[in-house]
């Protein structure tokens, strides 16, 4: 059962948190004082909102190596010994802790890595992601970048929050179903739908009921690897959000082709510095050139949309195989 008190407890916690640490660790302040003069860029694409960001402090994310060799060589910046001194843990449960975001995208942003420096896999901790989603949910939403879908450190498991509704992908979603939903099954307490809102392939799984809603995922995670195996995981990023007016779960599951797209590595002015992850495919795009951001356009966010969400083909598979689901 919901515990009221806890839920509104641990958003207060977190801002407060940042609060603090806004006051005592120059680079978190830093950060937060320079989004006040982050520039945005909006467009309207068949109805869906995008937004792109200016935002020079994300310079070292966007640009982070991801390879396995780079990524072993490097101490982990997620491990509690690596920390800067500044930064101050807020501890949720027995496995993770809250930390300030000190390279924010979100006006309040954090980052929750695993206490210990563990693989970025969401099987084992999809419930986890869907408890810290109901806690924090006065203020934050939920989301996992995949280990080749634009997390910055793949071996070492970690979650980030960020304010709720800054997403349009979010906003929008708030008090409707979008107009390309389409149900796939439905029962006690859950549904499960798939979302093509012409940018992006998505399935969603909504529900009031965590052991359904896990459930349902596993089952999609299974089909899912299947039709787009990857290593260590079929390529993904999850927004989730809880609703606690309704008590209801929202789980949206972005399904990826590719991580990067080719106009990240083009030279001169056919290169677009924006390095998809959640955030971005959630209609915030950030992108720390100046030039690349005054260049891009419906068209290019078009083509760098479809280049890194799944073909049509293996969606309708997909989609397919979830609706075969409701027989069994
Ligand atoms: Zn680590």
């Amino acid at each position: 059962m919901l515990n009221n008190f806890s839920t509104i407890n641990l958003s207060t916690q977190s801002r407060d948190l940042l609060e603090r640490q806004k006051a005592s660790w120059d680079l978190a302040n830093t950060g937060y004082s320079g989004l006040k003069d982050v520039r945005f860029r909006e467009f309207d694409i068949d109805g869906n909102q995008i937004k792109v960001q200016f935002n020079p402090g994300r310079m070292v994310s966007t640009t982070a190596k991801v390879d396995a060799k780079s990524i072993k060589e490097r101490p982990c910046f997620l491990c509690s010994e690596n920390l800067p001194a500044a930064q101050e843990k807020l501890r949720y449960n027995d496995k993770f802790n809250i930390l300030v975001n000190p390279f924010p995208i979100f006006p309040e942003h954090f980052t929750i890595p695993h206490v210990n420096h563990t693989p970025q896999l969401i099987k084992e901790w999809f419930p986890e992601m869907l408890n810290m989603a109901r806690d924090l949910s006065e203020k934050y939403l939920v989301f996992y970048n995949g280990p080749n879908c634009g997390a910055s450190a793949p071996d070492h498991m970690h979650f980030q929050a960020g304010t709720k509704h800054f997403m349009p992908l979010d906003a929008h979603l708030i008090n409707k179903k979008d107009k390309h939903d389409i149900a796939l099954y439905r029962e006690f307490g859950l549904e499960v739908y798939s979302l093509d809102d012409g940018l992006r392939k998505m399935i969603g799984i909504d529900g009031v009921k965590e052991s359904a809603i896990i459930e349902a995922f596993n089952s999609f995670y299974k089909i899912y690897s299947e039709i787009n195996p990857g290593d260590p995981e079929p390529m993904m990023n999850i927004v989730c959000l809880f609703y606690p007016e309704w008590e209801t779960w929202r789980t949206l599951i972005l399904l990826r082709e590719k991580h990067r797209p080719e106009r990240y590595f083009a030279e001169g002015n056919e290169r677009i510095m924006l390095s998809p992850a959640a955030v971005d495919l959630g209609g915030v795009g950030v992108i720390p050139v100046q030039e690349d951001f005054e260049r891009i356009n419906v068209q290019i966010i078009t083509e760098i949309f479809h280049e890194v969400f799944i073909s049509e083909d293996k969606f309708s598979v997909l989609v397919e195989k979830l609706r075969g689901l409701s027989s069994i």
